[in-house]
């Protein structure tokens, strides 16, 4: 009856109105008590009336559609209260009435947003009463029904999202008939309108192609090509670049998978394992790119976990071995007294051996090599006849290198290319290196000038994912030639005179496994997985020859891994030029335009249909200054195993051994047979006294390691200034040398940086993960660093610091993870009362000194949380097993800094060495006696140590999240790249048909709403306000706590 329905409405714009008030919370609140339910039930008696009252149904809808907008869990509630299916047939009986039928579209797009929901929508014709709605422009084309179609299909677009749907309308016919009504109206129809419905087409297309099937169908029904030409036309009109966005995802998402042109995903290089104690060694698809992990529930809340020292994880007999991996306890220094500085044996000395006799007479032979000069004829030949006959210089002797460093000798400082030529002959690679790659050989200095991050060109990605699809639209357009195929040598030759680049990356830490010659001066490079594995793509390092000066080359290395990368956020490649460093600039810069990182269509070989596993492309173009040069290409400046040998050896020449006890000693030997060096730094005692001797032998370790992941070179280059500061005459470095013994394994995976890997060593396995129970033979340097580890801690020595050089793909700047049970348990929300607990806050000692004196560092970047997917790295086992307080990871950035006064710039080896050297500095605030050296380095050193540890907050410092910002193009296509209807939008488009009467079908022009500011778009208008009140307070008066849904 008529006094029972404008009660009805009464209550409902009431409820309207105070919902468009203030924030989402009231809605919230409504949806908590009920609210969606109350709504539904009211929707359904109304709707199953004989005649249904629309009067009052559209306004149900409208607020139902607000709310339910809301509630995440409307779709179920509308499915158990069988909502759906009613809905959907008043959509079909009101086809005619747009009011109506707009009301019914809302809130099926509102109750779509349950997968079930839209599959039972689908189930039941919900697709051909969307094909019923819309109509070709040829057939239909007022503007009206433009927009019309338009706002059907954008809001019926959720319901081709299920797979059920999809093949449904696979077998129906619609990807075709959406893919021509798209053509159709783009083609005939330039006006405004058309933008709204060729958007909506592109959506409905982008939910349908989620399964294989409709994918397959737009390529068959040439949706590429349609797509392609429809938007290259509209490539000019900065109106339409959100339907270019979308159809570009769309081409992207339906773009054919490719399987990389490979025999095989697994790695070019074979390595056969030692017996293991358990034999799933090889390769899963374990992925510990903890990106995908849900943050919050990888955090250890087990306070047993986190406090209780767990058993050894061998006997301690085993432990008297390290011994003699600590040399400077035993040591009597009998120089001191002798005066003699020339004695013949210091050199075999200072090369004490480790426990590996293998090893004892390397160092021996090594000694003798140099005395020898460049004794290897034969590499020293390789060498030459690889870059210097491309170089084309005219001598051909074994004194070339000599007389090319007299001419040309850079004076780069600990480098010396003869001593890394005959370290690099020492070094037993997989594949049996024979040629140097000249940068490492040459040597390199940091350029004189900071490198500014690379700008980003505007729709880069949109222009190389063009040419991409031409590639699928013209085949016969490609070159489609293999210049280089590290597994088939013959590939070189025949590329030598065909006017294509040349490649080659047979070298120590090179890893390009083939290049593909696609167009004129575009070459597809992949990249060969980590050895005895078909993962880990990302480091790379090769060389470039044969090209011509300023032509610009497009690079693409197309089987990347990570889901993205720093080459979206203004990072660079880094380039060598041969020619340059013989031009006294032996500099490796960053280099590179047209950068970008985004997902390819290729797959790996054996995985053609799956879709979890994706490869991505690293594009960029490079303009070579000169004709035939030869080039070098990295991911990131290079650091080879026979650098850090050399190195070492320079470092140990340049030490006044008087003052200053440096010794390499051999850890082990890796799997592969490369001794790992352990190298101990303190200083010489003043004399041989028993004090002397003592306080030696009282000075806290200091345990540093670097390097476990290969691909992370910028760890070494940041080892690399710890080491040379660590042996400097600084009068810092004196006094850290006299406070601390430095135990120091510069690099834990040699094996992985000799054969080119990213990730793991020869067994496939990342190092980092294996701290908890290493293999004595398949992780030797993890299992004797824990057992050196281990000693120190079972005499009473735990190091007072240890800290585990690392690179991070994802971030920028310096930052340190430490250990803190307390942080963990607070970021967790953890129940456990912490105030109980009592932890040392020395942990964060060291980077708030960091903070202060290294520009490159980052504190806000630094946590201290336990996770559970770390419990086997270095960090936690040294701090859980071992007791040190001060456990670290440090994490170098590959591209830059955000902050400070490198804001806005790249890292470059000077940067990161200074971080080392800073590093060692930071460890001075450990020591209160020390002050006199703070305050030279630190303007404030009395409040170092009186920081209020209150002053930081807890806030999350997510580790495994991006920093960045959401990319400016979408790396990925499979996310719907067209933005779903905010709340607002929505509530707009319900408040302006709200406004629109049943007779004013033909003005379908949205009304902009009479918005207050403060106010949500309203339902009903204001001036119904008062009497809504007052019928509400007499309705409630006369039934007193009745459910406003028993009132209907
Ligand atoms: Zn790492």
């Amino acid at each position: 009856d008529s006094e029972h329905l404008e009660s009805t409405l009464n209550i409902l714009n009431v409820l309207d109105e105070l919902l468009s008030a203030g924030t989402d919370r009231r809605i919230h609140y409504m949806i908590a008590k009920g609210g969606s339910e109350a709504l539904l039930t009211a929707l359904v008696s109304a709707a199953r009336a004989p005649s249904p009252n629309f009067s009052m149904l559209v306004p149900v809808m409208h607020l139902l559609a607000k709310v339910g907008h809301r509630d995440r869990n409307i779709g179920q509630k509308a499915e158990k209260m069988e909502a759906v299916l009613l809905t959907l047939d008043l959509l079909r009986q009101n086809v005619k009435h747009a009011r109506r039928a707009a009301a019914c579209l809302w809130l099926l797009q509102v109750f779509c947003s349950s997968i079930s929901t839209a599959t039972l929508l689908g189930k039941n014709g919900a697709l051909d009463i969307v094909f019923k709605l819309i109509s070709p422009y040829t057939t239909k084309h007022t503007r009206m029904s433009t927009v019309k179609g338009g706002f059907t299909l954008k809001h019926m677009s959720s319901v081709f999202f299920p797979d059920a749907n999809s093949r449904c309308a696979v077998a129906k016919g619609y990807i075709s008939g959406l893919l021509r009504l798209y053509e159709d109206w783009h083609h005939r129809d330039m006006g405004n309108g058309y933008v709204t419905m060729c958007k909506a087409l592109l959506r409905c297309l982008q939910h349908a192609t989620n399964t294989s099937a409709a994918r397959a169908a737009v390529v068959a029904e040439g949706g590429m090509g349609l797509l392609f030409h429809t938007t290259q036309s509209c490539l000019d009109n900065k109106g339409l670049e959100s339907l270019v966005d979308a159809a570009v995802q769309l081409m992207r998402k339906c773009y054919p998978k490719c399987p990389v042109p490979l025999r095989s995903g697994y790695s070019a290089y074979m390595f056969p394992l030692p017996g293991s104690s358990d034999d799933d060694s090889n390769d899963g698809n374990r992925n510990d790119d903890q990106s995908s992990r849900d943050y919050d529930d990888d955090l250890e809340t087990d306070l047993k976990k986190l406090r209780v020292k767990p058993e050894p994880d061998r006997p301690m007999e085993e432990l008297g071995q390290y011994v003699e991996l600590c040399p400077e306890l035993h040591c009597d220094f009998q120089d001191l007294d002798s005066g003699s500085e020339e004695e013949e044996s210091s050199d075999e000395e200072i090369l004490l051996c480790g426990k590996n006799s293998t090893f004892k007479s390397a160092p021996r032979g090594l000694i003798d090599q140099e005395r020898d000069g460049l004794t290897d004829h034969l590499r020293a030949r390789d060498l030459h006849n690889h870059y210097l006959n491309s170089y084309k210089a005219k001598e051909d002797t074994p004194g070339m290198v000599d007389r090319l460093l007299e001419k040309h000798g850079p004076c780069i400082p600990h480098h010396d290319p003869r001593t890394y030529a005959a370290a690099a002959a020492r070094t037993n690679s997989v594949a049996g290196y024979s040629i140097l790659a000249f940068p490492d050989f040459w040597g390199h200095l940091p350029p004189c000038c900071q490198e500014l991050m690379a700008e980003r060109k505007p729709k880069v990605q949109r222009e190389r994912v063009f040419e991409d699809i031409l590639r699928y639209l013209h085949p016969e357009d490609l070159i489609n030639k293999v210049v280089f195929d590290l597994e088939d040598p013959s590939s070189q030759v025949n590329s030598e005179h065909s006017g294509s680049l040349r490649f080659f990356s047979k070298f120590e830490s090179g890893n390009l496994r083939k290049a593909v010659h696609v167009r004129s001066h575009e070459y597809d490079l992949i990249l060969n997985a980590d050895a005895n594995c078909s993962q880990h793509h990302q480091w790379f390092y090769f060389e470039v020859s044969g090209m011509k000066a300023n032509v610009p080359y497009r690079f693409n290395i197309i089987n990347c891994e990570k889901a993205n990368s720093q080459f979206n956020y203004g990072m660079q490649p880094v380039l060598y030029s041969v020619r340059e460093a013989l031009e006294g600039k032996p500099h490796w810069v960053r280099a590179g335009s047209n950068i970008c990182y985004y997902r390819n269509h290729f797959c790996p070989v054996h995985n053609q249909n799956g879709s979890s596993s994706a490869y991505y492309t690293l594009t960029f173009t490079v303009t070579f200054q000169h004709t035939d040069d030869v080039c070098y290409l990295a991911y990131h400046y290079p650091y080879t195993y026979s650098a850090l040998q050399s190195h070492l050896q320079q470092l140990r020449k340049s030490v006044d051994q008087r003052k200053v006890f440096f010794q390499q000693q051999s850890l082990c030997n890796t799997i592969a047979g490369n001794p790992c060096p352990l190298v101990t730094i303190t200083a010489c005692p003043p004399s041989r006294s028993w004090r002397d001797l003592q306080q030696l032998r009282n000075r806290p370790y200091v345990v540093l390691t670097a390097r476990v992941h290969p691909g992370e070179s910028n760890a070494s280059w940041v080892m690399k200034g710890t080491l040379e500061f660590l042996c400097s005459d600084d009068p810092a470095a004196k006094t850290l040398r006299e406070a601390y013994i430095f135990k120091i394994i510069p690099m834990l995976n040699p094996d992985g940086v000799i054969n080119g890997m990213h990730r793991c060593s020869l067994n496939g396995e990342d190092l980092n993960r294996q701290w908890m129970k290493p293999d004595p033979n398949l992780s030797p340097t993890i299992y004797h660093a824990k057992g050196l580890l281990y000693y120190l801690n079972t005499t009473g020595r735990s190091p007072l610091v240890f800290c585990d050089y690392h690179g991070h793909s994802r971030k920028k700047n310096v930052f340190l993870y430490g250990c803190s049970v307390k942080e963990t348990l607070w970021q967790s929300g953890s129940a456990v009362d912490t105030a109980s607990l009592k932890e040392d806050p020395g942990y964060r000692t060291i980077s708030k000194t960091l903070d202060r004196i290294a520009p490159a560092f980052a504190f806000n970047s630094c946590n201290y949380l336990v996770e559970k997917s770390r419990e086997a790295t270095a960090r936690v086992v040294v701090w859980r097993e071992m007791g040190v307080l001060r456990s670290y990871t440090m994490e170098s950035t590959y591209n830059g800094c955000d902050q400070g006064i490198f804001k806005g710039l790249q890292i470059g080896t000077r940067e990161l060495e200074e971080m080392g050297m800073k590093f060692c500095q930071s460890l001075l605030s450990l020591r209160r006696s020390t002050m006199l050296y703070n305050r030279k380095l630190i303007s404030q050193p009395c409040t170092l140590y009186d920081l209020d540890d209150k002053l930081q907050d807890h806030k999350s410092h997510n580790s495994f999240e991006d920093d960045e910002p959401p990319c400016v193009e979408e790396i990925e296509y499979l996310n719907d790249c067209c933005p779903e209807y905010n709340e607002d939008m929505l509530d707009q488009e319900v408040n302006s048909n709200a406004f629109s009467s049943e007779d004013e079908e033909e003005n379908d022009k949205p009304r902009s709403s009479l918005q207050h500011p403060e106010r949500k778009p309203r339902l009903i208008p204001c001036f119904m306000h008062r009497t809504s009140l007052e019928a509400l307070s007499v309705k409630r008066s006369s039934c007193q706590s009745n459910d406003i849904t028993n009132n209907t």
